[in-house]
């Protein structure tokens, strides 16, 4: 106590030099002195507080309020998913516009997606509380983009041990997490979006299956069903709930976008081969929208595909260039959300895929 009023009292006689002589302070020894030595204790305390807020936030996984994020719906016993907005990661929607889903096994839950970033991981992670005392013991990520792996290390700081990936995702995810983080944070928000880690060398890869136990004799079958929309991903089929996840082979409301990279012949062979995979009445998760079945979902990805493919072949037989090929009527797809933005884009990636195809 006596040494702290005994500072205080340097401080505030410092403080009175100052206030009462500005002019002449800058030229006296004392106070000269007495400034460095607030300013220095001034920085320990910020970087000791910094580093503490620091290492809480690791512990913690995220510091901060419950998103109102929209609620997980009930798609069959144990199973919930949190339906994101059908439009692009935005601030107003913090990003989350593809689904997590819950489901929960006799061992502990299992989570498809982490979530875009670790406020939204955490915010999901309240709703499961709220469902089941079950702590969550499994993490899948659909594919190598920041709406599926951004929030992954807020799973891991909240002790989620067992996070799961195909390989080439992971590494594609390790060599771009820099930059897709900072696009993140620039378009989303960055307050929630700063936390996230690269955890990628704590995620377990496969190359095309791996078969997870969940207890009372379930278990969880990881698939890489191939490229299209990304170069890999990671599927998810449950045979004793007979649920299937599709990642962003599958959109159901709005209409798929065939992104930089993406190849439509590949997304459709991808498509086949999962639909293979599992009994036709699976009960279907996409990768955006809402739950469905098998045969919606082919209707409104992989039928639209096929329309578009078609249609723009026409043009190329033709001779038409990439101009004509944006021109193909689409009309019949004009009320699926963000037609607007993504029609043209989709028509110009299938022309460049059709003819880079013909040229081999
Ligand atoms: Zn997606």
């Amino acid at each position: 106590m006596q040494a702290k009023s005994l500072v205080s009292a340097s401080i505030l006689s410092a403080t009175l030099l100052m206030a009462s002589s500005p002019v002449v302070a800058e030229e006296d020894g004392f106070v000269q002195a007495a400034k460095t030595h607030a300013k220095e204790a001034q920085a320990d305390w910020f970087e000791t507080y910094a580093e503490e807020i620091q290492q809480l936030q690791q512990k913690e996984g995220y510091l901060g309020p419950e998103l109102p994020i929209p609620q997980a719906q009930k798609v069959q016993e144990g199973v919930y998913t949190v339906v994101g907005s059908f439009i692009w990661g935005t601030r107003q929607n913090y990003g989350l516009n593809n689904n997590l889903t819950a489901v929960i096994f006799e061992d502990g839950v299992f989570v498809y997606n982490a979530g875009p970033n670790p406020a939204v991981a955490y915010s999901f992670h309240q709703q499961i509380k709220r469902l089941t005392d079950k702590p969550v013991k499994w993490l899948a990520v659909e594919n190598n983009q920041g709406h599926a792996y951004l929030g992954s290390s807020y799973w891991w700081d909240v002790g989620v041990k067992n996070l799961y990936s195909q390989q080439q995702a992971n590494e594609n995810w390790h060599r771009d997490f820099a930059e897709d983080k900072a696009r993140y944070a620039a378009a989303r928000g960055k307050a929630i979006t700063q936390p996230a880690r690269d955890v990628t060398e704590h995620f377990t890869t496969f190359e095309q299956k791996k078969v997870i136990e969940v207890g009372g004799g379930e278990t969880v079958e990881l698939h890489n069903f191939g490229g299209g929309h990304t170069p890999s991903m990671t599927g998810a089929f449950v045979p004793s709930r007979n649920l299937l996840f599709t990642g962003d082979l599958g959109f159901n409301e709005r209409l798929p976008g065939l992104l930089h990279g993406s190849n439509v012949l590949e997304w459709m062979a991808s498509f086949e081969r999962m639909v293979e995979t599992v009994p036709s009445d699976v009960t279907v998760i996409p990768g955006h929208g809402t739950p469905t079945d098998i045969e919606t979902l082919k209707a409104r990805t992989y039928d639209y595909f096929a329309d578009l493919v078609e249609k723009v072949q026409t043009v190329i037989d033709r001779g038409g260039d990439v101009h004509e090929a944006e021109k193909v009527d689409q009309s019949a797809y004009a009320d699926r959300v963000v037609f607007e933005q993504l029609a043209k884009p989709n028509a110009r990636s299938v022309y460049h895929t059709l003819k880079a195809q013909s040229g081999r």
